[in-house]
């Protein structure tokens, strides 16, 4: 079993990553010292060496949002801290569960991904697969599902749930992303035009 070895570092401090032990999501990085990495296993909360502050700071200190310890981790050659914790509100100062926020085009990327995806399920069908069965039954079928979830849409658009509607957004550019891939349309292709619109403009 590795120890951690505080000094392998010049200034004493090593990285600690902290990752909420329900949802996977690493919710922030700071740096601990001996000190704090003691008062953290004593107290069960976590406690970083704040370089900004320049002393011992408890996450949750003021805010109450503290990390609850459930299991701490040390890498292979000792010189970082993996701990997984249960947050007892945001951890972000900025009120979000997580300091980390994807960079600009994150999200969109992942459209791309599940385009790669709905592509693979075309080009090697597998029988359990909805996005195959989808192909099997050809363009018209399909057209005619981006029509029926854009009506769904529509008829969400008149409600007031919030959720259904973005329910069938989803819905919508799922289907929109296989009727592409059955045209052979990259989605980038309908990118570029929707950029160079914006440029005209
Ligand atoms: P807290 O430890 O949550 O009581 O917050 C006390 C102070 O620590 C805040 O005013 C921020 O300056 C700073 N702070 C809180 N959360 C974070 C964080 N996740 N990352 C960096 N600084 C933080
Ligand atoms: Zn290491
Ligand atoms: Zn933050
Ligand atoms: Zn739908």
């Amino acid at each position: 079993m590795t120890t951690i070895d505080f000094s392998k570092s010049p200034d004493g401090l090593v990285p600690a990553v902290v990752q909420d032990e329900q949802t996977g999501k690493v919710l922030m990085v700071g740096y601990m010292n001996e000190e704090a990495y003691h008062k953290t296993q004593a107290e069960g909360v976590v406690t970083f060496f704040s370089r900004s502050k320049g002393r011992l700071w408890t996450k949750g200190e003021t805010s109450n949002n503290f990390l609850h310890v459930r299991q701490i981790l040390i890498d292979c050659d000792g010189d970082t801290l993996l701990i997984k914790a249960s947050p007892a509100g945001p951890t972000c100062h900025t009120g979000a569960d997580t300091c980390f926020d994807e960079v600009n085009g994150g999200k969109g990327q992942f459209l791309n991904y599940l385009q790669g995806i709905i592509h693979d399920r075309r080009v090697n069908p597998t029988e359990k697969s909805y996005t195959t069965s989808l192909f099997n039954r050809g363009v018209n079928k399909i057209a005619q599902k981006v029509g029926e979830e854009a009506v769904e849409l529509v008829i969400e658009a008149k409600d007031n749930n919030d959720d259904l509607f973005r329910g069938e957004a989803a819905d919508l550019l799922f289907h929109f992303l296989v009727l592409l891939e059955q045209k052979n349309i990259d989605l980038d292709e309908v990118i570029t035009i929707l950029q160079g619109r914006h440029a005209g403009k």
